[in-house]
């Protein structure tokens, strides 16, 4: 399969810093029978067709027959052995979020963690706000448990979906993570992409400046304190100053959302010990 486009569109948003921080998120094409994702550690700004790993989808699809261990650690475990498995010709290791990636049926798959969609997926309202600023097509998933339980939630979401609409939903937000977002082609991926970033913006007061300023004032430490912290990647790079900017304008965006609303507690301990994650920090960068 020619993976032009995907590399294209990947170092697009991997170049812009409204959408892609430190090289985070993930892109992936696939036909009916391979799935192209981008290897974890790799970052989408310079990403080339190398960067992606081919995946055998019929692969990916065994895990939803298969009886795993209820200890979540043991499972993901095995979910991980089972991921690695069903790479075709590779030593590198496919993104995290392989397995949602391989769910949409559409060809192209972008998925991000924008500051101005996190003002929405971090707020209390933003579910709300989110339906009614998109309609019932996109998908919102509350803060769930990453690895296999996710993939799960969001495989009966889409099959929910389909069933409801007669339609396959191609935008899913993830409550204190970020967005999927999927068409047949990359130009469609834009429009869709383009239109959820404007649409957040006109909502957002333009002088939010100062109130950035004063939080970026008081540190991170203070900061994580007062607020939280909002997403997965604010906790693997914390201290970095980018995501502390992030965190901050999160903040002061999410109050036009009823306010901001950090990762619950017990996701944040299990992200901490998320070895998949730990994996994600010693490449030192991207996910
Ligand atoms: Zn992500």
């Amino acid at each position: 399969m020619n993976l032009q486009e995907l590399v294209d569109i990947s170092n697009y948003y991997g170049s812009d810093e409204e959408i892609v921080l430190l090289g985070g998120g993930n892109t992936s094409v696939k036909d009916k029978d391979y799935l192209y994702v981008k290897a974890s550690g790799t970052s989408l700004k310079t990403i080339s067709a190398e960067g992606f790993v081919k995946m055998s989808r019929a692969k990916l699809v065994q895990i939803w027959t298969k009886d795993y261990p209820l200890e979540v650690k043991a499972r993901e475990a095995e979910v991980l052995a089972d991921l690695m498995d069903a790479r075709e010709t590779d030593e590198k290791r496919p993104s995290v979020e392989t397995f949602l990636h391989d769910l949409f049926p559409q060809k192209y798959v972008v998925h991000t963690h924008p500051t101005l969609v996190n003002a929405l997926t971090c707020a209390k309202e933003g579910e709300s706000w989110a339906k009614r600023l998109f309609g019932e097509d996109l998908l919102w998933i509350p803060p769930t448990m990453p690895g296999y339980t996710l993939a799960s939630n969001v495989r009966t979401m889409l099959a929910q979906h389909k069933e409801s609409t007669g339609k396959d939903a191609n935008i899913l937000f993830m409550a204190n993570h970020g967005v999927f977002v999927a068409a047949n082609d990359v130009e469609e991926i834009k429009t869709i992409m383009d239109n959820i970033l404007d649409t957040i913006k006109k909502q957002i007061d333009t002088k939010t400046e100062e109130k950035i300023n004063n939080l970026l004032s008081i540190g991170w430490d203070k900061f994580a304190g007062k607020y939280g912290i909002f997403t997965p990647d604010h906790y693997v790079y914390r201290g970095n100053e980018k995501l502390f900017e992030d965190s901050v304008k999160i903040a002061v965006y999410a109050e036009f959302f009823g306010g901001s609303q950090p990762m619950p507690e017990w996701l944040t301990d299990f992200i901490a010990d998320w070895e998949v994650e730990n994996y994600r920090k010693k490449q030192n960068n991207q996910e």
